[in-house]
């Protein structure tokens, strides 16, 4: 275990220079505290959790102290934002505060959101508000608990610095942790502002640090391209399979990793509703949660036009292709994990379309539907959840249906719920949730958060007192307005 001054920085993107970053010191925030800490996070800087409670934690993460080592810059990028291009966004409220090498070997970008003003700015105030660090907190640490690839985060610090958005507010920084910070909309900005050059030095550096293997490839250019196609195809498939909507899928908010990125007015499903639209300032449903899979595909054309000074068009074509056949694969095989079917059939698409068809506009909470399946034997489950349903002779016809795929195969029950429980959260992210927890944050109760990320860190075991956790959302807690200022 280290302690949290010597870690040890390797800050390969910084070196890449002021073409790829201008450096920019992290402005502090008033009178900075914890308000919440990840130990699986600090892990991976081989830190032990008990230093989060040390004053200077507080300090490091709320811009009052900085390593030697730290090269703290704003990275520049550009996007397509709505579908629509902006020549140049950037880092205006972040900053890479360096590359950490692990004992494992392992580089991991410490990025302080909310840490100031920097050239990318525009007229932002370079600030991020306590809900929204939160909220970015607690997805970022669920979702790699559910097993979906995402960029983590370390802690939140708050502060008494005011913030204004549709109300005063108060300034908090989220330490963000990834392997690396380059967006699609790297390779846009030197594609579209014209600097070639500067465009291979990034696919060059993207190869070296984060894609090796591809360099053993005949093109190693396309190999890298092909692997984040892949790489999007399952981020996807895990999204649409847990119900996440992220909400703000602009090609900047897009990780070349194929990691979740970038939280916003993000939410999960309550009741399964396929055109559900998360942002409200969303106004065509772009990004609802039927469309994510489309946009990926779309975003990843975005990013195969970058590419195209280096790659054939047609085969650059051909790769694309490969996403929505590979999207469905992965999506098909985590659906059937999730109903207990350990088989795969010609059937099973259908068997899920009918059963979402069946949720939608019955009310069914879509996390708790998957959970009670696995609870009691096929049949007895089926009789259980049919309640939920208005449309009783399409379910009876499809619990029929489902009933004799589960009876294919393993039919022991314990065996059976083992395996389903494993994949079936019991308890969600849900808005209302977080949004109690970030009440009493603001409020300067920083338990309720604390208690919500303990419990979501295990997901799927009960864990004892914390059924309230588990339960359905009320009515009130569905619709919430989640505000899309950050
Ligand atoms: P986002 O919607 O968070 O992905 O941000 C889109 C762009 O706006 C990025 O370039 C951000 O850095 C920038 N941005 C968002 N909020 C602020 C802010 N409060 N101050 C400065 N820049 C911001
Ligand atoms: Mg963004």
């Amino acid at each position: 275990m280290k302690s949290l001054t010597d870690l040890t920085f390797d800050n390969r993107f910084a070196r890449l220079g002021d073409a790829f970053s201008s450096p920019v010191l992290p402005e502090p925030i008033d009178a900075p505290r914890l308000v919440v800490a990840s130990a699986q996070a600090m892990a991976l800087l081989d830190l032990d959790p008990a230093q989060a409670e040390e004053p200077v934690f507080a300090e490091l993460f709320g811009g009052h102290k900085l390593w030697s080592e730290a090269e703290p810059r704003a990275m520049v990028y550009s996007g397509h934002q709505f579908g629509g291009y902006s020549p140049r966004l950037g880092d205006g409220r972040g900053l890479l505060l360096g590359e950490v090498r692990n004992a494992a070997g392992q580089h991991w970008d410490l990025h302080l959101k909310g840490a100031g003003q920097t050239p990318y700015s525009r007229s932002g105030d370079g600030r991020a508000v306590l809900r929204s660090s939160i909220r970015e907190f607690l997805a970022s640490e669920y979702l790699h608990a559910l097993g979906i690839p995402s960029s983590r985060a370390l802690c939140v610090v708050g502060s008494s610095t005011p913030v204004w958005r549709e109300r005063q507010e108060s300034a908090a920084m989220v330490l963000r942790l990834a392997p690396s910070h380059v967006r699609f909309g790297h390779f846009e900005y030197f594609y579209y502002s014209k600097q070639p050059e500067q465009l291979k030095e990034l696919v060059e550096h993207v190869l070296t640090c984060h894609f090796p293997e591809c360099r053993e490839q005949e093109q190693p250019y396309l190999a890298l391209f092909r692997t984040v196609v892949e790489r999007n195809a399952e981020l996807i498939a895990h999204w649409q399979a847990y119900g996440f909507c992220h909400g703000v899928m602009n090609s900047d908010n897009m990780s070349i990793l194929g990691i979740t990125f970038d939280f916003g007015p993000y939410a999960f499903l309550d009741d399964f509703d396929a055109q559900h639209i998360c942002n409200h300032s969303d106004d065509s449903g772009r990004y609802s949660f039927s469309n994510q899979v489309p946009i990926a595909h779309w975003n990843l054309s975005a990013l195969a036009q970058a590419l195209t000074p280096f790659i054939e068009v047609d085969a650059l074509r051909q790769t694309l292709g490969l996403f929505l056949p590979l999207y469905q694969a992965h999506y098909l095989d985590l659906m059937r994990r999730r109903l207990g079917l350990t088989r795969a059939d010609e059937h099973d698409q259908t068997l899920v379309e009918r059963l979402l068809q069946l949720m939608q506009g019955s009310a069914v909470d879509y996390h708790l539907f998957f959970r009670r399946l696995g609870e009691q034997a096929p049949a007895q489950a089926v009789a259980s959840l049919r309640d939920d349903f208005v449309d009783l002779a399409g379910f009876d016809q499809w619990a029929s249906d489902y009933c004799a795929r589960a009876a294919e195969g393993d039919n022991d029950q314990d065996a059976r719920r083992t395996r389903m429980d494993a994949v079936n959260p019991l308890y969600v992210l849900r808005n209302y949730l977080a949004q109690q927890a970030i009440e009493a944050a603001e409020q300067g109760d920083y338990g309720p958060v604390r208690e919500l990320h303990a419990v979501l860190s295990q997901p799927f075991e009960a864990q004892a007192g914390m059924a309230r956790y588990a339960e359905r959302p009320p009515q009130w807690g569905k619709h919430l307005e989640i505000s899309c200022s950050s």
